[in-house]
């Protein structure tokens, strides 16, 4: 800011000191935490739009800290990238989605990617041996990954998404239309899904033209081949206009919150119960 800049005098201000200190407990904390084993997976079912049934799940990560209670992935996964934890933290999230998945059959498994771990060159084989520790096909697993890296640098990016592709795992491009990414990144890099933002599916409560805009970039992400997700389905209402849109598959409380490992279990063996 102005004023703050080299040979500037800045007014001493306790909060910042707080702040600072805080900042380093949460990350002290964490680090304890991924050490100790104390960072859960929970899973949150796929649907397919016609039939219901559950065709895939996502691997969330959870974290309940000791003295605090439960911190949002929003807060956590942040600090653990700007803090060196997220690759370990990430792997392990893989791994035991992995272990889990590995009871489910044919259902599908994705796993959020930062891009902190994705521009590490040995990320590929890291995957690969994690899925073939847990004898997971890799056509069974997605990786779900957001917009900035590919935006700030496309070609490492296009680079670090065909070594991924190579080992035979799909690319998601996650949280579309919540921030840059159009939809010439899911021609451009291969990505084999889209993920539509939940502040889309929210932004058709409100009207305007959001309708238009959703049905045209379902449309287009269909006429090149790439199957559409919708995220945040709240409401029957929602889930039947995406279901128009074209959505091939829908996630959100309205088919189930994201839930421990033994409950997606029951739910399997519930779907499939004569
Ligand atoms: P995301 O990948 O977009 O995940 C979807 C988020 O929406 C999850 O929040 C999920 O609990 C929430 N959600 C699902 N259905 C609904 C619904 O119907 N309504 C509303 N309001 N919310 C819904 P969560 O678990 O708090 O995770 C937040 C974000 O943290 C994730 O957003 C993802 O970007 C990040 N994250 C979580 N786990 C991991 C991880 O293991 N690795 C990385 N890199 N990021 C993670
Ligand atoms: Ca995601
Ligand atoms: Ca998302
Ligand atoms: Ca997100």
């Amino acid at each position: 800011a102005k004023g703050s800049g080299r040979g500037r005098y800045m007014a001493y201000e306790p909060h910042m000191d707080t702040r600072r200190e805080e900042k380093n407990q949460l990350e002290a904390d964490l680090k304890y935490a991924i050490e100790n084993d104390e960072i859960k997976v929970v899973f949150q079912p796929v649907v397919n739009t016609l039939t219901r049934r559950i065709t895939g799940v996502e691997a969330l990560a959870r974290w309940n800290r000791a003295g605090y209670g439960p911190i949002s992935p929003d807060i956590f996964i942040p600090a653990a990238e700007s803090s060196g934890l997220i690759d370990q933290l990430g792997l392990s999230v893989l791994r035991k989605a992995c272990h889990e998945a590995a009871e489910w059959s044919a259902v599908k498994l994705a796993v959020n990617i930062s891009p902190v771990q994705f521009r590490n060159p040995g990320f590929a084989a890291q995957v690969m041996s994690i899925l073939a520790e847990n004898d997971i096909p890799p056509s069974r697993v997605m990786l779900e990954m957001t917009e900035g890296y590919f935006i700030h640098h496309p070609e490492r990016a296009g680079t670090a998404i065909e070594k991924l592709k190579q080992i035979g795992v799909s690319i998601a491009l996650d949280d579309f239309g919540s921030g840059f990414a159009s939809i010439g990144y899911l021609r451009r890099f291969g990505f084999n899904r889209m993920k539509i933002d939940k502040s889309l599916v929210v932004a058709l409560d409100e009207g305007g033209r959001s309708l238009e805009m959703l049905t045209a970039t379902v449309a287009l992400a269909r006429s090149l081949g790439i199957p559409v997700t919708a995220e945040g389905i709240e409401t029957e209402d929602q889930a039947a206009i995406l279901q128009l849109c074209g959505c091939d598959e829908l996630q959100g409380y309205l088919f189930s919150r994201p839930v421990p490992a033994e409950e997606i279990a029951q739910l399997l063996d519930a779907q499939d119960a004569p």
